[in-house]
């Protein structure tokens, strides 16, 4: 695989992708964008021991433009967009409107004097867009395996780099898929946010971790693949080095977790057999998800992977993927008991989903 770094008109870094050695991308872009130079923060929630990330400059991004307006979409002769090459396979770059970014020494210090219950930082870190295919109306599911492999090994290789970034924590590489999601473009696309804290779920999932091996001596994510296995109950697809399954209390309608048979921290750490199955068990998960209702899937595919610097022998890289739709039509929206209690009630049993993803497309 080649990697081609080059800089945007305003100092972003852009990296093309490519299966072939010989791919030759563009090292310049030539529109006029004034100085990347933005300054998010980070707040502490006392209450919750929370961050929050303020990052008030995104309100001015661009939101569902027309087709031919799409900023991801290669550039022409005619129209330059955020990619300045005329095609390519998988680009990653630095996302214009980021809620976390590299600041300069003089950007946001914590409040002086610090204060006992209003604690803020500058929202050092970085967010990257990633561009799975150059074709505006393809999807995810519709890649080839080949060029999933590819996309997985961008954000390995995005992981690596993030990770290593002054002031980063963790890296969380997801897809946000519908515009019932929140997507503000419909090109495929997906995110890597490299926080500057550890976020509250992975924070919360180690601390469950570190309790269950200090009773057990044994590592509770392992210990819940091999449960799930047994059962069989909620399983989707069980390949050679993966499992993926509808997890016991499911809070979605569709939800499925896809872990590897071996333990590892992070994307980096899989080996090529196992990248390799993921491509293919990656795409038929999400080609079941889609077959499930007859109707647009609207998703999120998230991977867990362990903080930078801390508890990476507990922690155990997972992908999660889940749709708020609930049948044909129908969308389940996080109201009072979930968004104000964090109680989640699922609509559809986890038995239920994970026989309706097996029969689905199968
Ligand atoms: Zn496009």
């Amino acid at each position: 695989m080649k990697k081609t770094y080059a800089r945007l008109a305003d100092g972003r870094e852009i990296i093309y992708f490519d299966e072939a050695d010989s791919a030759v991308r563009p090292l310049t872009d030539s529109r006029d964008l004034p100085p990347f130079q933005l300054r998010p923060a980070v707040r502490h929630d006392v209450v919750l021991d929370e961050w929050v990330g303020i990052a008030d400059f995104r309100q001015d991004r661009t939101y569902l433009p027309p087709d031919d307006q799409c900023p991801l979409c290669p550039s022409t002769d005619d129209r330059l967009t955020e990619v300045p090459a005329s095609s390519y396979e998988v680009v990653v770059f630095e996302n214009r409107f980021p809620s976390f970014a590299t600041v300069t020494a003089d950007g946001l210090k914590a409040l002086e004097p610090p204060h006992q219950l209003f604690g803020q930082r500058s929202g050092v870190g970085r967010c990257e867009v990633v561009c799975f295919t150059a074709d505006h109306d393809s999807s995810f599911s519709a890649l080839p395996a080949s060029r999933v492999s590819t996309v997985i090994a961008a954000w390995a290789d995005r992981t690596t780099s993030l990770s290593a970034l002054p002031g980063v924590e963790e890296v969380c590489c997801f897809e946000n898929r519908g515009k019932e999601i929140g997507v503000t473009l419909t090109h495929p696309h997906g995110q890597i946010y490299a926080y500057p804290f550890v976020t509250a779920r992975t924070q919360r999932m180690l601390e469950t971790a570190r309790s269950y091996r200090y009773r057990t001596r044994r590592n509770l994510f392992a210990d819940v693949l091999a449960a799930e296995q047994r059962s069989g109950e909620r399983i989707v697809i069980s390949g050679d080095l993966w499992t993926a399954f509808v997890p016991f209390a499911a809070r979605w309608p569709l939800e499925v977790h896809v872990y590897p048979h071996q333990q590892v921290p992070d994307l980096p750490a899989l080996a090529a057999a196992e990248r390799a199955e993921l491509s293919q068990i990656y795409l038929e998960v999400l080609r079941r998800m889609e077959a499930v209702f007859e109707d647009t899937l609207p998703y999120i595919a998230a991977w867990h992977q362990a903080p930078v610097r801390v508890d990476r022998d507990l922690a155990y890289l997972h992908l999660q993927l889940f749709s708020i739709r609930r049948g044909p039509g129908l969308l389940k929206y996080l109201a009072g008991s979930e968004s104000a209690m964090g109680a989640f009630v699922n609509d559809i049993s986890p038995e239920t989903a994970a026989r309706l993803l097996r029969e689905a497309g199968g």
